[in-house]
């Protein structure tokens, strides 16, 4: 697929263009997405090697585990990516991309610690904790 995505965070000081075909869009309930972001995560997914990130000096990362990893924008704040320590892929913030984006969501992972104040009711399916096929920080 011959498909080419921008974005970028707020400032503009880190940006990224993917090549391919991306993941649908996970949300993240868990705690950890909820405090950093304000709310929960909304992510799609690349492989390392379809990704191109400039600004890389602007980009801080912060290891909520010892699992994962999160690289936000150390000017304006953006929470841009999340990264598995062991794996050759990398979650990108849905939010933080161009229009058209192309994506569509797909499911909802840690439903099970997911915040008080809001429901979820986009019939999308929903999983207690991860799926099989998302590795995710926290089990
Ligand atoms: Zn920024
Ligand atoms: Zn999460």
């Amino acid at each position: 697929m011959g498909e080419n995505h921008t974005g970028s965070c707020l400032c503009g000081a880190v940006r990224f263009t993917t090549r391919g075909a991306l993941r649908g869009v996970v949300y993240c309930h868990c705690s950890q997405c909820r405090k950093q972001t304000g709310h929960f995560v909304a992510a799609t997914s690349s492989r390392d090697a379809d990704i191109d990130i400039e600004g890389a000096d602007a980009l801080a990362w912060y290891g909520a585990s010892d699992i994962a990893k999160r690289g936000f924008c150390r000017s304006c704040g953006s929470v841009l990516f999340w990264k598995h320590n062991e794996l050759d892929t990398i979650s990108i913030m849905a939010g933080s991309f161009d229009k058209p984006t192309g994506l569509s969501a797909e499911s909802h992972i840690f439903v099970g610690d997911k915040g008080d104040y809001y429901a979820i009711d986009d019939g999308l399916p929903q999983f207690d904790k991860s799926t099989p096929s998302i590795k995710v920080a926290i089990e």
